[in-house]
């Protein structure tokens, strides 16, 4: 049992609460509620029973133990269901990389967060218009959702706003909500004084280390002259948020036979990797030469890029190759074996596949 679930204090409720926005994430939720009630993340994660310690463990985002749900459900007088909508592990039915018991073997959550490369753990992605908020006067205060679905690589455009997601801070470099290797769920967690919508990445500047600060929500983009391959992309977008959706449709035709949007994913997973542990065998696949250079450089690169440049490049909805592969399975186009993947597919699918598991 995690030592934060151990509060047996009786706090009382809190003061005031906030209703979790459609899907919403954990640390949006936590950004938002804290903002409300003038306290950091970190001290609200403390009095919620969420931890004992100064940070907020990144696990806490893809599910809680029963009695920390409980505790923090009592607290903030959410319900069970909406403190588990809140968490990653409520699209597991839908998303297997994150099902605890994926693979046929029960995982630790913290394992999760370590091995799992189809999940983001320790950036967003995210839409400046959805962070800035409906108009209603609770968001004009405390800003609109960090969806939890930003945190998926399949996720990387908004249809609702016409536009790629972002990735990185535009002022300090870094991805949205950047803790890679502090294992916190938040950077500058016991920073109360940021807008939720605001970067909370650390910089350093003339030897004193600050909140970079910059708002990354922004109510107006200017429109983008029409483009055939954004449209493509936001119709795929489309599809694949419709199966992430508990409403979804409940089957999907993929090479032609209905399957399980959760077992639909699991071969878009599969696919992908085969690609790119093929290629170029499948350089015939792309639709666009542009296309087929984003993964030409995705490839080229895992093999030379550092830890922390792998990790921006899988952020990055323009250049991860991984949006041309599903573009290339969503259209159909795999159904088409090519001559020259007809050698390797038997060869590289298990050490793709095995590559996808580990
Ligand atoms: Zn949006
Ligand atoms: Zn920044």
């Amino acid at each position: 049992m995690d030592v934060a679930v151990r509060v047996t204090t009786p706090h009382r409720p809190l003061p005031r609460s906030l209703e979790p926005l459609a899907d919403e994430s954990f640390p949006g939720y936590l950004l938002r509620l804290a903002h409300r009630l003038d306290l950091s993340p970190a001290r609200l994660a403390t009095v919620t029973g969420l931890t004992l310690h100064e940070g907020v463990p990144v696990n806490r985002m893809l599910a809680l133990e029963p009695a920390m749900a409980e505790e923090f459900g009592r607290m903030t007088r959410l319900s069970a269901t909406e403190v588990t909508g809140l968490t990653l592990a409520s699209l597991s039915p839908l998303y297997p990389p994150l099902d605890l018991a994926f693979s046929g073997r029960r995982r630790l959550i913290q394992g999760v967060f370590v091995k799992e490369n189809w999940v983001f753990s320790h950036a967003s992605r995210y839409c400046r218009q959805c962070l800035a908020g409906d108009g209603s006067v609770i968001q004009q205060e405390h800003g609109g959702a960090w969806s939890k679905l930003w945190r998926l690589p399949v996720v990387f455009a908004c249809p609702l706003h016409g536009q790629l997601l972002r990735h990185a801070c535009p002022t300090c470099g870094d991805p949205a909500h950047s803790s890679a290797g502090s294992g916190s769920m938040l950077p500058l967690v016991g920073n109360s004084t940021l807008h939720p919508t605001q970067c909370r990445n650390a910089v350093v500047a003339a030897g004193v280390r600050r909140a970079c600060g910059h708002q990354l929500a922004q109510p107006e983009l200017r429109t983008l002259p029409p483009s055939d391959e954004r449209e493509d992309l936001l119709r795929l977008q489309s599809r694949l948020l419709g199966l992430l959706r508990s409403d979804g449709q409940e089957a999907v035709v993929c090479f032609g036979r209905e399957t399980t949007p959760a077992r639909y994913f699991v071969d878009l997973r599969i696919l992908t990797c085969v690609i790119v542990a093929s290629w170029p065998a499948g350089r015939d696949l792309t639709q666009t030469s542009a296309c087929e250079r984003l993964v030409d450089r995705h490839v080229r690169r895992l093999s030379t890029d550092t830890p922390v440049w792998r990790v921006r490049r899988q952020m990055s909805p323009m250049l991860a190759s991984r949006t041309a592969c599903r573009r290339m399975v969503m259209t159909g186009k795999l159904a088409r074996t090519p001559r020259s993947w007809a050698g390797h597919s038997s060869r590289t699918a298990p050490m793709a596949a095995s590559i996808c598991w580990i």
